[in-house]
């Protein structure tokens, strides 16, 4: 059994008393010297290799085994520290602009494998990052037993002690899962939306087929909490006024805030960013119309773009070297 899918709790019900389980609990932290009941676990962490981006950003490359990258990235924002993790091994949703979605789905991680991505990059900073985002590669609502399971670890108080509400969980709109999100966990919600004609956003969210946008709209509506709406801005696709002026429309009445992140360039070459003066209109126009919108420029351009994109030049690489 992995250390880094335990909590406390789960130890004590496989028969560990309570005093080494907190004991095993912090130590894996990184907040205790190592208790002797340590030796019946496994506690080694995968392989992984940093690549550094001039703005700060390290992009980790995680092998979880001979066949399995994932990725896991730091992003260093003032003082604040945030770590993106992977809940799935490609992913099956193929969203137009995202490396990963072209990978196809390979497998889902196990609660410790996503714990040990955290634990990767703690034990690189020897500090523990407060703030946790599921948006790496992976829907994490395809995998929800295991990412509630993994924020369950990442939260414990005895160990890595994440606050709760500063996880946030990522979705491109599972609709059916997301009442399970809510109920279980007080981790921040984001919901992919990027586009609201429904053409559009078929084109760009194969999801947006299975799910129409009223049903995704009145579950975002049930949320007991401010549910973040994530907005890709891609030139001429979903950057016009008219489009700023429809997602007005469907903030109006819900309990929402708009993060708009300019394109990374990705897997489609004609797909890019509009210029900094356009997203900037863009916010305007929301915040006229009474939208909380923040404009986030992305990290990690230039080690690798998009999720999965290190992960998928790695894996290039090694099939290359195999040749
Ligand atoms: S954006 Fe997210 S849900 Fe869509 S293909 Fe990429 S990893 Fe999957």
């Amino acid at each position: 059994m992995h250390l880094a899918g335990m909590t406390e709790q789960s130890l004590i019900e496989r028969g560990v008393k309570q005093a080494h389980a907190r004991a095993l609990v912090s130590w894996f932290a990184g907040r205790a010297t190592r208790p002797r009941a340590a030796d019946a676990f496994d506690d080694q962490l995968p392989r992984s290799e940093a690549v550094r981006d001039p703005d700060g950003t390290v992009r980790f490359a995680v092998h979880l085994d001979e066949k399995t990258i994932v990725e896991t990235v730091l992003i260093e924002h003032a003082s604040r520290r945030t770590v993106c993790l992977s809940s799935q091994a490609g992913c099956a949703r193929g969203c137009v602009f995202c490396e990963t979605g072209r990978l196809g789905l390979q497998r889902n991680l196990t609660a410790a494998e996503i714990v040990s991505q955290y634990a990767i990059v703690a034990r690189w900073l020897n500090d523990r990052p407060r703030n946790v985002v599921f948006m790496g590669m992976g829907e994490p609502l395809d995998n929800l037993a295991e990412v509630l399971e993994a924020i369950e670890v990442l939260t414990e108080r005895a160990g890595f002690a994440v606050p709760e509400r500063r996880v946030t969980v990522s979705t491109v709109g599972i609709v059916p899962k997301m009442a399970e999100l809510y109920a279980r966990t007080k981790a921040q919600v984001a919901v992919s939306l990027h586009a609201l004609e429904p053409p559009v956003r078929k084109a760009l969210l194969p999801v947006a087929r299975k799910w129409s946008l009223e049903r995704l709209r009145e579950t975002i509506a049930t949320a007991p909490r401010t549910v973040l709406l994530q907005w890709t801005l891609i030139h001429g696709v979903n950057d016009a006024p008219q489009d700023a002026d429809a997602l007005a429309r469907f903030c109006n009445g819900l309990d929402v805030r708009v993060n708009l992140i300019p394109l990374n360039p990705g897997p489609i070459p004609e797909q890019r960013a509009p210029p900094l003066e356009e997203c900037r209109a863009f916010q305007k126009r929301l915040a006229d119309a009474g939208v909380r919108a923040m404009l986030r420029m992305p990290h990690g351009q230039k080690v690798g773009g998009a999720c999965g994109q290190l992960a998928g030049a790695l894996r290039a690489r090694a099939s290359a070297s195999a040749r």
